[in-house]
C-alpha cells in the first residue's frame, strides 16, 4: 500500500527547477505554519500530521507560493494566494474530469 507520505514525498518542476515535497514531522509545532516554502533550497515542507485532505491544500498553497516567486507576482499572501489556493482547490476537487483531460495523452500531453 502507497502511504500518503510517500505519494506527497516527490519532486516537482516549477518553473523549470525540480524542488522537492517533503512531509515534515513536527513542522507545525516547531515552525508554527502546517506548510513552509524555502526558496533557497527550492524546498516545500507538509506538516506530517495534517488531515489528507489539508495535506493537498497545502501543497497546492506551497506551489503558488513558489509560482509567486519564480514568476514575481508579488501576490498578496493573505488575500491574492489564500484566495487562488482556495479557488484552485476547491475547481480540482469539483472537476476531476479537469485533471483527467491534462493527463490525457490524446489532449497533446507529451
Ligand atoms: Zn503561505
Amino acid at each position: 500500500m502507497i502511504t500518503m507520505k510517500e505519494k506527497i514525498n516527490m519532486t516537482l518542476r516549477i518553473a523549470g527547477i525540480d524542488h522537492e515535497v517533503k512531509e515534515v514531522h513536527d513542522l507545525a509545532r516547531v515552525d508554527g505554519a502546517t506548510g513552509h516554502f524555502d526558496p533557497i533550497l527550492k524546498e516545500i515542507r507538509i506538516d506530517e500530521d495534517q488531515h489528507p485532505q489539508e495535506k493537498q491544500r497545502i501543497l497546492l498553497h506551497e506551489i503558488l507560493e513558489a509560482v509567486d516567486r519564480e514568476f514575481y507576482l508579488k501576490l498578496d499572501h493573505n488575500g491574492q494566494l489564500s484566495k487562488l489556493d482556495a479557488a484552485l482547490f476547491q475547481i480540482f476537487k469539483d472537476n476531476p474530469q479537469l485533471l483527467r483531460l491534462f493527463l490525457d495523452e490524446k489532449n497533446g500531453n507529451d
